[in-house]
């Protein structure tokens, strides 16, 4: 299918041909645009926020900030670089230094996106956590992280975060966003601290490699990791916001990821700022109509969003064109699960335009394969490495990379390291970091294929892997197919212990509404998916279930399932939604 997306409005994509910018990309050409601090540093916050207030974009909305209630509130990049100045100023009085921890658990409220970039302004390094964490999870970061500060609400601090005082010696100080007198000592007002904090903050002078955010993976194959990040990792959100998210001056820009996961601070806060245009918060969680009234009212240009968000638009018979005017629309991307080929066409048919898979990692910091507006789009594959970017295949032969070249080879998902936003440590585990990396690859634990043009395809994470009657069977290509079936909605297999095959295929199906939870909707179910994927892949046994475990990024818990299914202990479960 050659399809380029690029739909009029803006004249031209800011990369109008994937070849010919892969063949003169350079990171050290886009560093150039780039504004460096005065003492020749790199500080996140500099590029995203006091670099455009000191510019012709100082009067332009910087964060749109939807409450719950759909009232509003602007902040420009003017206001912002204030706001982001009074914050480093309290951490300053607070006694916070560089390299110090500063935690947060509050949900998308101004404080936070004001916290986060405030943070990064000192040279102390920003950990964002989900509000819905409870006090065990939130502990674990908490301690792990050496958190000093954090900035949570009164009623989560009431309700979490009191009680795990006498565990965290550590922590300094709670700022509470919302109290308006100081509680004691520890436990501060934030308001009134802002309210005394100058509005003049000279930027810490980071270099490109000082620490600047940590990040807890997923939790999807296990017990989270703390993946830390540097200054410069703030080019490569540069870079993406431009040529993946072609954000354009002038654009509107809608992020619907929470900060408590990667995509929601490179993305939901970094990139778009850095690249100037007006970035959309709202506080509220997924609602389809919402949803479509936002884009329709502020006129997103560019929407970036998840699988299972698309999944829950997908499921509701209702064509969003025929009640919102959506013509602003140019531009939708996905990630963090694979984006089945179902659902990209399923974009093209509602907004007119194929719905963009992208892949990345917490490791990663920012984008690293994806389909772009100027590039032919093959649905069902996460696109190509960005320019700049070394991916590959391969295999691990004792304990070296062997690469795979001909075309849909299946094997590791490999970077070539040294990007800008690599992670730089998982927090306390230096032999697990160190295994990650093979000679000049990092192994990504994912595995993939690529074909003769150079388009990746998502296997499955490397710990998904089925082993049944001699194959390798991948998740993603078994429930790509069961949702190809007109009664499934979701889908996930694991792979359950077999005396004879090894391991045999179990599928988790939710079905969509109208459809009876038989055995001949189960019978239709498996014929239909091994006349498509031959007898040894499909499915052997089928469960229908009411919803998937998911992490709060919205990925399958295939573990959890797994656990489930044979009654051994659950393991880490502080990301379940
Ligand atoms: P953990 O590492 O703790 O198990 P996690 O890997 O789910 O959790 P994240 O870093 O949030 O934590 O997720 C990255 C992973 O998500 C990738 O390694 C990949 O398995 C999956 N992923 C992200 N985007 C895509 C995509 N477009 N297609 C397929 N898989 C994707
Ligand atoms: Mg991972």
């Amino acid at each position: 299918m050659k399809d380029t997306l690029y739909i009029p409005g803006k004249e031209t994509p800011n990369m109008p041909d994937y070849d010919s910018l892969c063949d003169k990309f350079k990171w050290e050409n886009e560093f150039k645009n780039l504004e460096r601090l005065p003492g020749g540093g790199l500080n996140i916050a500099h590029e995203a926020v006091d670099r455009h207030a000191n510019s012709h974009l100082a009067n332009t909305v910087a964060l749109r900030w939807i409450r719950k209630d759909r009232s509003l509130i602007d902040f420009t990049y003017s206001d912002l670089k204030i706001q982001t100045s009074q914050f480093a100023n309290v951490l300053e009085k607070l006694a916070i230094k560089k390299n110090d921890s500063v935690f947060s658990l509050v949900g998308r409220i101004p404080y936070l996106y004001v916290a986060a970039l405030g943070t990064l302004k000192t040279g102390a390094v920003f950990c964002p956590m989900f509000s819905v964490f409870g006090p065990e999870p939130a502990f674990q970061r908490l301690s792990k992280g050496k958190a000093k500060v954090l900035i949570t609400t009164t009623k989560l601090y009431q309700k979490k975060i009191k009680q795990l005082m006498p565990r965290l010696p550590l922590l300094r100080h709670i700022l509470l966003t919302d109290a308006k007198q100081h509680i004691d000592e520890k436990v501060l007002s934030l308001s009134m601290l802002m309210d005394e904090a100058p509005d003049e903050y000279l930027i810490s002078n980071t270099q490109p490699e000082d620490p600047a955010l940590l990040h807890f993976t997923s939790g999807t194959t296990g017990m989270p990791k703390g993946a830390l990040h540097v200054h410069q990792a703030v080019l490569t959100h540069y870079v993406t916001g431009k040529y993946v998210l072609d954000l354009q001056p002038g654009d509107i820009f809608w992020c619907t990821a929470d900060p408590g996961w990667v995509t929601g601070t490179s993305y939901g806060i970094i990139a778009p700022l850095v690249n100037g245009v007006t970035n959309i918060v709202d506080e509220e969680e997924f609602d389809a109509e919402r949803w479509y009234s936002i884009l329709e009212e502020h006129r997103v240009n560019v929407w970036y969003t998840a699988p299972t968000a698309i999944r829950r638009l997908m499921r509701l018979d209702f064509k969003p064109l025929e009640k919102y005017d959506l013509s602003n629309l140019r531009l939708i991307h996905s990630v963090g699960e694979p984006l089945h080929a179902e659902e990209v066409i399923w974009g093209k048919k509602t907004f007119g335009m194929p719905i963009c898979d992208n892949w990345w990692q917490t490791e990663t910091g920012g984008i690293m394969i994806s389909n772009y507006s100027s590039m032919e789009v093959r649905p069902g594959s996460m696109g190509k490495p960005l320019p700049g970017i070394e991916a590959a295949i391969g295999n691990i032969v004792e304990d070296k990379v062997q690469l795979l070249t001909k075309p849909m080879e299946q094997g590791h998902l490999l970077l070539k390291k040294g990007w800008p936003s690599m992670f730089r440590a998982y927090l306390d585990e230096e032999e697990r970091y160190k295994k990650c990396f093979k000679g000049e690859w990092y192994v990504t634990g994912d595995l993939a294929k690529k074909d003769e043009d150079g388009y990746f395809w998502f296997v499955g994470r490397a710990d998904d892997i089925i082993k049944t009657s001699g194959h390798m069977v991948g998740p993603f290509e078994v429930e790509s197919t069961l949702m190809e079936h007109p009664a499934v909605s979701e889908a996930a297999i694991i792979g359950k212990p077999d005396p004879l095959i090894g391991e045999l295929v179990k599928a988790f199906v939710v079905l969509k509404p109208g459809h009876e939870r038989s055995e001949k909707t189960k019978l239709d179910i498996k014929g239909f998916s091994r006349k498509k994927l031959g007898p040894a892949v499909a499915p052997k046994e089928i469960t229908f279930t009411d919803s998937l475990p998911k992490t709060k990024s919205g990925k399958i818990l295939r573990r959890l399932l797994k656990a489930r299914e044979l009654g051994l202990p659950e393991g880490d479960k502080s990301t379940l939604e």
